[in-house]
């Protein structure tokens, strides 16, 4: 697929509310950065319960869904894509856990252990998978194309 094109591979990465808000935004970029992720793009924005929904459809069954719309659209996000080789596996690796709790026992220097608080805030997203990297990059960033370096910031 595209997102593996010239032996690097691309993912989406995202700050989630609790992450912005709590001013770790340059922390976290800073860490991408120095791991040899290239920052692609970039978008500060805020989701609405409709894009928030979308995004997270495959949850939508679940009995958190509810709580995760509300808590994905209190506050601005920043959406990023990574490139770098094995983007997809190594950002999960970098992050940690889903459980920020859990993180911060069994993950210390995991993303979501330095600044997530539980198994619903845990202040960063990444794609599970090359197709979900291809789905959420198109989802967030429609018009990138390959080897685009931009960044932009929404209104909000
Ligand atoms: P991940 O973000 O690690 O891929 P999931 O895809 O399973 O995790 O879940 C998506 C998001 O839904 C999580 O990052 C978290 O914000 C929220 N979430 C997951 N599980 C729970 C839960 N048991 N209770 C509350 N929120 C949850
Ligand atoms: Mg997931």
């Amino acid at each position: 697929p595209w997102v593996r094109c010239l032996g690097k591979e691309r993912t989406l990465a995202m700050i989630k509310p609790d992450g912005v808000s709590g001013n770790y935004t340059e922390e976290i970029k800073r860490i991408v950065v120095e791991a040899g992720f290239n920052i692609v793009k970039e978008r500060l924005t805020q989701l609405d319960k409709e894009t928030a929904s979308a995004f997270y459809d495959e949850h939508s069954s679940r009995s958190f869904f509810p709580h995760l719309v509300s808590y994905m659209t209190s506050g601005p996000v920043v959406v990023m894509v990574l490139e770098k080789r094995d983007a997809v596996s190594d950002w999960r690796g970098l992050i940690g856990p889903t459980d920020a709790q859990k993180a911060k026992i069994s993950h210390p220097h995991s993303i979501r252990a330095l600044c997530g608080k539980d198994s619903q805030r845990n202040c960063v997203h990444g794609s599970d998978s090359t197709p979900s990297a291809e789905r959420e990059i198109k989802f967030f960033f429609k018009d990138l194309v390959s080897g685009d370096v931009a960044s932009q910031h929404d209104e909000l």
